[in-house]
């Protein structure tokens, strides 16, 4: 699986050793390559600068250039090419401001987190595995290049870097770098926002998030982290991959936390679907009636609503009250959504304009009010959507 990546990447490789350079396949496209999974990007290191690659490739974006890394662009993809670097004087526990270019693979691969994320590999794809990569591969463990406690005091982030790929690849914490785990737990501090949310994104939809996810807990990493810490966060419950939206939507249906998500920095979509689902969540239960449902569907969308139906047995395992499956499954759904009469407030057949001439009244809350009224009986096809028929089910149903 992948080889083809690999294969149209080749010339670039090919190119740096023209230069009289080394360039080698590293990280994570060679441990996936290894473990026979799908490989995404492929990542280069090399022991050219950055400007000697821009010397060689005519389409180049120095997208990473303080640290070293250039994208080339060699037939429409886009590769990041990353001079052999070695990294000094960590400040806080977080990634050193300073990098200096070695010209030495076995340098770059020391300063990479874990033993399986360490193997590079050459052009005739010889592998270069100096710390047991690929051991560690076979027993499916997780240890860190060199002792584990020095590497997480280097950059905390690794901590859960270590537990994101337990989840995801479905291996093991080695003894003793989870002992070191627990020791720079609290590091976790010191990190960005932005670089957590990262990580926990790919933890929480990884096959094996069960057993991760309840070392995040007995680690007590969400106390460190803005936005969980202030969440009792053992009360949520995840042992089956799920989405990060939906994660997060299960926390605030279930904790109501007094906190707000723009901590977590992420967009503005992200926290609007968050909130779309849990408000799902929340209405879902509620639904003992076909009208409800018809509103339901339309006010949320069938898509939204399925995604929510498919993680019901995670709302159950949180103990939150589920939909009733005879009222609300996917075929009722699509039939519902197939049958609305109107898909969203444009379609209406009358505006808060025709209403107003209608009532002769100043506009005012109440406008709203009938707006959604009306919205609503059309959705439940009590008045057909027609202006002569809305108001006639107006004047003999609603007082203003
Ligand atoms: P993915 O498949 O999710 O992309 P990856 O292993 O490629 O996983 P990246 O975040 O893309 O992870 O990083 C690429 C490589 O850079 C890693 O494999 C690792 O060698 C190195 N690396 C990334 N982050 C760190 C870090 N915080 N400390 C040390 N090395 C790191
Ligand atoms: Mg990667």
């Amino acid at each position: 699986m992948g080889i083809e990546l690999f294969e149209k990447a080749l010339p670039i490789l090919d190119t740096i050793e023209k230069n009289d350079f080394e360039a080698y396949f590293v990280g994570g496209s060679v441990r996936d390559y290894i473990m026979d999974r799908a490989v995404h990007d492929i990542d280069i290191t090399t022991s050219a600068t950055p400007d000697e690659i821009e010397d060689m490739f005519d389409h180049t974006i120095p997208i990473g250039r303080e640290h070293g890394t250039v994208n080339v662009v060699y037939q429409g993809d886009n590769y990041e090419v990353t001079t052999f670097r070695a990294e000094s004087d960590y400040v806080d526990h977080r990634r050193p401001s300073e990098v200096y270019f070695v010209r030495d693979l076995y340098k770059d691969v020391q300063r990479r987190d874990f033993t399986i994320n360490a193997i590079a590999m050459d052009k005739n794809y010889k592998l270069y595995d100096y710390f047991e990569g690929q051991d560690d591969i076979n027993h499916r463990l997780i240890r860190t290049v060199g002792d584990a406690q020095e590497r997480f005091s280097e950059d905390a982030l690794r901590i859960l870097r270590g537990l994101r790929f337990q989840s995801q690849l479905d291996f093991i914490i080695d003894k003793m770098t989870y002992i070191a785990m627990q020791e720079q737990i609290e590091d976790i501090e010191h990190l960005s926002i932005e670089r957590i949310v990262v990580e926990l994104k790919k933890l929480i939809s990884g096959q094996n998030v069960g057993e991760s996810y309840s070392n995040l807990l007995t680690l007590g990493l969400f106390t460190h982290v803005p936005f969980f810490k202030d969440i009792d966060m053992n009360q949520v419950k995840i042992e089956t991959p799920i989405r990060f939206e939906m994660w997060l939507a299960i926390i605030i249906t279930k904790c109501q936390p007094q906190t707000s998500l723009s901590k977590l920095k992420i967009s503005n979509k992200e926290k609007s679907d968050i909130q779309l689902y849990s408000k799902i969540m929340t209405v879902l239960p509620q639904i003992n009636n076909k009208d409800d449902l018809k509103l339901c569907v339309y006010d949320y969308g069938k898509t939204n609503i399925q995604e929510v139906l498919n993680i019901q047995s995670i709302l159950h395992a949180n103990s939150l009250a589920t939909a009733s499956p005879l009222i609300i499954n996917e075929q009722t759904i699509n039939e519902i959504a197939n049958q609305l009469p109107i898909q969203t407030r444009k379609d209406m057949n009358i505006n808060g304009g025709d209403l107003l001439n209608h009532f002769q009244k100043k506009s005012g809350p109440w406008l709203k009010e009938l707006l959604r009224k009306v919205e609503g009986a059309v959705v439940i096809g009590k008045v057909q959507n027609t202006k002569d028929e809305i108001l006639k089910w107006v004047d003999d149903n609603v007082k203003i």
